[in-house]
C-alpha cells in the first residue's frame, strides 16, 4: 500500500482518523477533509470491505464530496465521513457502538456525523448516547431532521423539473419520460412526486419486487436493473450506486439529461465532459442531491439553540437547488466547461481552495 497522502482520493484532507478499539473490535477511520466553513458533516458508512484499502479510499472520496456538497448548499459546514469497517458476518454490539460515539465525541465537534449506508436509526441513537455531535436522528411531527431520504428527493424532483425546462424547453412534466434507476428510500420517494406531476415513469431495481409493486401502485413501467440505462427517455435518474456513469454506459445512454440522487455518480472527474460530447445534460450530483444534508444541518443547528428545526425553512433552503443547477448550466452553455467543472471549481472556491 502506498502512503495516505500519494493515493490518488487524498486530497490534502486536514485530518484522517484510525480508531482501533481493541475491547470492542471496532476498526474505523473519520476523514475530515475541510473544516473550512464550519464542523466536517457527513454520515457514517458501515461496510465489509475485503481490502481494507478500499475503505481508507471511499471516507477519503466521500468526505471530499461532503464538502463540496456543504459548501454548495450554502451551509456553514465543512466536509467529513467515517467509514467503520466491518468484519465479513457485519455484526455490530452495543459496546462497538458505543466505541465509536466515544471516537467521535474525541474530536471534540470537528466532526458531526448521521446515518448512511448500513447503520440504521437504532445504530445512530446508540452512537448519539456517547456524543452529542450527531444529527439526523427521528423527527417528530411535523419538525424537520429525522430520514434524510424525503427532503433529497424533494430537491431532485425540483432539479429534474429545471432540467427538462433548461433542455427541453418544458414547463411541465406532464408525459415527459424519465428512467429511475433504484427505487429505495430516494428513488421511491421521487417517483412517487414525478407521478404525481404527471410525468411517465420506467423504474428498475435490483430489489425487483420492491420495483414491481410501486410500478403497480403508480401505473410505471419496469425494466431488469440492467437496462435502465439503455431506455429512451427524457431524463435518466440514478438513485441506486455511484460510478455509473463510464465510457461504455455514457455511450449507450438514451436519455438527453442525467440527474438523480446517487453519490459519485461520474465514475471519474473526466466522464462530465463525455457526457457533455454527447449533447447529454448533467445535474451535478451533490448539487442537486443536497436536500437531506439541509434538513440535517438545520436540525442539528436547531436542537444545538435547544429549539426545533422549521420544515419551511428546509423546504425553503431546497428550493434554491433549481437555481444553483440553471446557473451552472448557463454558466456551462457560455464557456464550454463542463456543469461538473464548474460545480467542482465553485465548490473548490466556497472552501478556500479555488
Ligand atoms: P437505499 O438503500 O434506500 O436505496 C437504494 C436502492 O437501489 C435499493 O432499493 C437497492 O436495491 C437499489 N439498487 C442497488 N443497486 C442497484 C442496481 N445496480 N440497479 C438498480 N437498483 C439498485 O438508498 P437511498 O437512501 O435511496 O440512496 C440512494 C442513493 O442516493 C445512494 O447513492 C446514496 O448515497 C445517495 N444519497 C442518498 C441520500 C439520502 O438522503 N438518503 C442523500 C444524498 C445521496
Amino acid at each position: 500500500m502506498s502512503a495516505l497522502w500519494d493515493l490518488p482520493d487524498y486530497d490534502d484532507h486536514e485530518i484522517v482518523h484510525f480508531i482501533r478499539d481493541h475491547a470492542s473490535g471496532l476498526s474505523a477511520i473519520v476523514a475530515l477533509h475541510s473544516t473550512y466553513l464550519g464542523p466536517a458533516a457527513g454520515g457514517t458508512r458501515f461496510w465489509y470491505y475485503a481490502d481494507k484499502t478500499d475503505g481508507l479510499k471511499d471516507v477519503l472520496r466521500l468526505s471530499r464530496g461532503m464538502s463540496y456538497k456543504n459548501a454548495m448548499a450554502d451551509l456553514p459546514l465543512g466536509g467529513g465521513k467515517a467509514v467503520i469497517l466491518a468484519d465479513e458476518d457485519r455484526a455490530k454490539s452495543p459496546e462497538f457502538l458505543a466505541a465509536f460515539g466515544d471516537a467521535v465525541e474525541g474530536l471534540g465537534g470537528r466532526y458531526v456525523t448521521a446515518e448512511d449506508v448500513g447503520i440504521s436509526v437504532a445504530d445512530m441513537q446508540a452512537v448519539a448516547e456517547r456524543t452529542s455531535y450527531v444529527s439526523g436522528l427521528p423527527a417528530e411531527g411535523d419538525n424537520a431532521g429525522g430520514d434524510p431520504g424525503p427532503f433529497t428527493a424533494f430537491g431532485i424532483f425540483l432539479g429534474i423539473q429545471a432540467a427538462v425546462k433548461h433542455k427541453l424547453g418544458r414547463d411541465s412534466m406532464d408525459g415527459v419520460h424519465v428512467a429511475i434507476q433504484g427505487t429505495g428510500s430516494v428513488g421511491g420517494r421521487l417517483a412517487r412526486l414525478l407521478a404525481e406531476d404527471g410525468a411517465r415513469l420506467t423504474l428498475a431495481d435490483i430489489a425487483r419486487d420492491a420495483a414491481e409493486n410501486l410500478a403497480g401502485e403508480l401505473g410505471a413501467e419496469t425494466v431488469a436493473s440492467d437496462e435502465i440505462m439503455r431506455v429512451d427517455c427524457d431524463v435518466f435518474s440514478p438513485n441506486a450506486l455511484g460510478g455509473i456513469l463510464d465510457d461504455r454506459s455514457i455511450a449507450a445512454l438514451n436519455a438527453p439529461i442525467v440527474a438523480g440522487g446517487a453519490n459519485n455518480q461520474l465514475a471519474r472527474s473526466e466522464h462530465g465532459r463525455v457526457l457533455a460530447q454527447r449533447g447529454i445534460l448533467y445535474a451535478p450530483d451533490y448539487v442537486i442531491n443536497a436536500g437531506g444534508i439541509i434538513s440535517v444541518a438545520l436540525e442539528y443547528f436547531a436542537t444545538s439553540e435547544g429549539r426545533e428545526a422549521d420544515v419551511a425553512e428546509v423546504r425553503e433552503r431546497i428550493g434554491k437547488i433549481p437555481g444553483r443547477l440553471l446557473s451552472i448550466w448557463e454558466e456551462a452553455d457560455e464557456t464550454g466547461r463542463t456543469s461538473a467543472e464548474i460545480a467542482d471549481a465553485r465548490a473548490q472556491a466556497l472552501i478556500g481552495r479555488g
